[in-house]
Formats: C-alpha cells, structure tokens, sequence
C-alpha cells in the first residue's frame, strides 16, 4: 500500500483530506455553524414569529425558539445523512438555552458536533394585533331584519356566530380573523371586521342557521400602492317572519314553520302546507305567535265544526274542525284567539312551543 506524509503534521497516512491527513483534515472541520446568540421577536399578545420581514403563526414559545435556532443552523455543504438534535432550556420566560446536536457523514466518515446558543426572546405587538387594538377593519357587517328589528336573541346568536367564525379561521391561518369591534343600534347591531373573506363565512352562516339573506356593497376608502381600496358593507337581512309566527298572508292563516329563502308553513284553518319566498311574503301581516296559544274546554264536537269556549269571553263559539283531531268533548285543547278568529291546533304544535 502506498503510504503518504501529512504535509501538517508529519504523520504517515493512507490518503490524504485535501492535502492533509484524515485527523489534521477533522480538527479544522467545522461541521456547523451557529451563533451564539439569536434573538427573536414574538408577539406578546397572539404569540406569532416575526421572521423574513413577515409575522407568522407557528406555535407555541419553545416552538418559535426551535424554529429560529433551525433558521439560524448553519450545517456544511459536504455533511450527508444529517442528523439535528435540539434540546431547550427556559432560563426565564425572555431567554432561552438550546443545546444542538448534529451528526452527519463527511467524505464517509461519521462526524459529531454540538454547541448552545442563547435565544433571547423579545416580546411585541404584531401587525395584526396593533390593528385590531387599532380599531382597523377591512368590513362592516350589518345585521338587520326585513319590516321589524332583529330580536335579542337574534343578536345574540349573530355576535356569537361571528365570533366562533374568527376564532375557528383563525386557527386555520387567516390572521386577519377578528371583529375589531361591534356597535349596537336600535335597528340592529353593526360588526366592524378585520377580514373580508372571513366576513363573508360569517354572513354565510347567520343566513343558514336565521334565515333571510345578505347583499355586499364596496365603498371606495382611498388608494394603496396604486390600486383602489376598497371597504364592503355586508347587509344581512334577517327574515320579516320566524317560525312559529301566524301570518295572515292572501286571505289564509299561516303558522310559518321555518323561514330561510324558502318559508314553509301550514295553514291552521285546513291543515294544508305552505310554501313560499320571503320575497313573497311582503306585506303580510303577522296576527300572533303560536307561544299565544292557551287550553280551552271543547263543549262539542260536530260533524265540520268544534264548539269551545272562547278564551277570553268564556261564550260557547264554532270553529271549524281541524283535520287531525282525536280530543273528546269536556276536554281542553290548545287554541289561538286572532283578530280572524279562533283557531284549534294540533296538541303537539302547543307543546313544543311552551
Ligand atoms: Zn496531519
Ligand atoms: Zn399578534
């Protein structure tokens, strides 16, 4: 076998590491390179990492921590088969010790090293949340109702659908997800927005679950980069009528059953179902709900017609029969007094509204 000198250190050798023998070669060899001291800023209210001039979500501290000492790990372009090891350390909540370890194959032979850094955690406010503490919104969600105004719970329900909304897209990555604030009017309730795209989801939603529907309309708010700025008013229209109103609508009684672009209903002096628009239904007139209905003692039943008292005058009227009606004389049943007569209902329509 051919035998060379190491130029280095003098030493007898198979071959040689770029002029020099295989210990001289390692002992120079730098298989990583890392600083030791990083620093990194987080935000102090949503933890995001500010990283290549942009805030990003990635987790929680440690994670931020790990993923700025993997950015900041400098491994040699002859390592293959590399091998990192991290292991962190909270030294108190503004600095962190990791200790990194690397193995790797360097022109075939096994290669070790490990070295610590100390991060140094800075905690600030990201772009969003100074926004959203900024009062910044990118739409305005109106939620209104059709010929009346949204009810408590209706408002209620909206806020907490848009605030699920954020929270859920928020998790899936879109940052600008929050409600920046919400104002309340005597006609309904306006929700200022961070994102359009997650405003239009919120629409969405509130129309599937309240009914009714929603329009946007862009308003111009000025220039950015050369391009137009644009702010969209979202307008929710909850429907004029909900389930479990009476309406009087083309000479027939309607207890609405449930109420979204379709409105179904059935009709109480017949039995027979309905079904229209809310488009349609304008200008229908609302005579009761069905949370109106009282007991009152059937006196008689006839062939077409029922005799009960009437609930208020306690005088004996007629009423026609409804078409599903197994109650026997001297009994109460549930009816509901309007301004176009006494109607009977079916027992199990009263109990599900009490
Ligand atoms: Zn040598
Ligand atoms: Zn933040």
């Amino acid at each position: 076998m051919n035998s060379v000198t190491c130029p280095k250190c003098g030493r007898e050798c198979d071959k040689l590491f770029d002029s020099v023998c295989k210990d001289c070669f390692f002992d120079t060899f730098k298989l990583f390179e890392l600083p030791l001291v990083l620093h990194v800023r987080i935000c102090s209210s949503c933890g995001a990492y500010f990283h290549k001039s942009r805030w990003e979500d990635i987790g929680n501290v440690e994670d931020v921590v790990l993923k700025a000492v993997e950015n900041a790990l400098l491994i040699h372009n002859e390592a293959g088969d590399v091998e990192v090891y991290f292991e962190p350390r909270e030294v108190t909540p503004y600095i962190y010790m990791v200790r990194a370890e690397v193995g790797a194959v360097v022109r075939g032979e096994p290669v070790h090293a490990e070295a610590e850094t100390e991060v140094r955690v800075q905690r600030t406010a990201c772009d969003i949340c100074s926004r959203e503490s900024g009062g910044y919104f990118e739409a305005i969600i109106q939620i209104r109702a059709a010929g009346r105004f949204p009810n408590e719970e209706e408002k209620k329900r909206s806020s907490s659908i848009a605030r699920e909304t954020m929270e859920s897209m928020r998790k899936k990555g879109d940052r600008l997800a929050f409600i920046s604030y919400v104002q309340e009017q005597k006609e309904g309730i306006d929700l200022y927005m961070g994102s359009m795209n997650a405003s239009r989801q919120v629409c969405r939603l509130i129309v599937s679950e309240l009914g009714g529907s929603f329009s946007e309309s862009p308003t111009l708010v000025g220039m950015k980069d050369g391009k137009n700025l644009y702010r969209i008013t979202f307008a929710v229209r909850l429907p004029e009528f909900r389930p479990g109103d009476v309406i009087r609508f083309r000479g027939r009684v309607i207890q609405i059953k449930s109420s979204g672009k379709k409105v179904n209903g059935i009709s109480l002096e017949d039995g027979s179902r309905f079904i229209s628009t809310s488009e349609e239904l304008k200008g229908a007139e609302k005579i009761a709900n069905i949370k109106d209905a009282v007991l009152t003692i059937l006196v008689s039943i006839e062939e077409n017609a029922i005799l009960v008292l009437d609930p208020v005058t306690y005088e004996t009227v007629a009423i026609k029969k409804p078409m599903s009606f197994n109650a026997e004389a001297g009994s109460e049943i549930p009816v509901l007094k309007t301004a176009y007569g006494i109607f009977a209902l079916a027992s199990s329509e009263t109990l599900k509204a009490k």
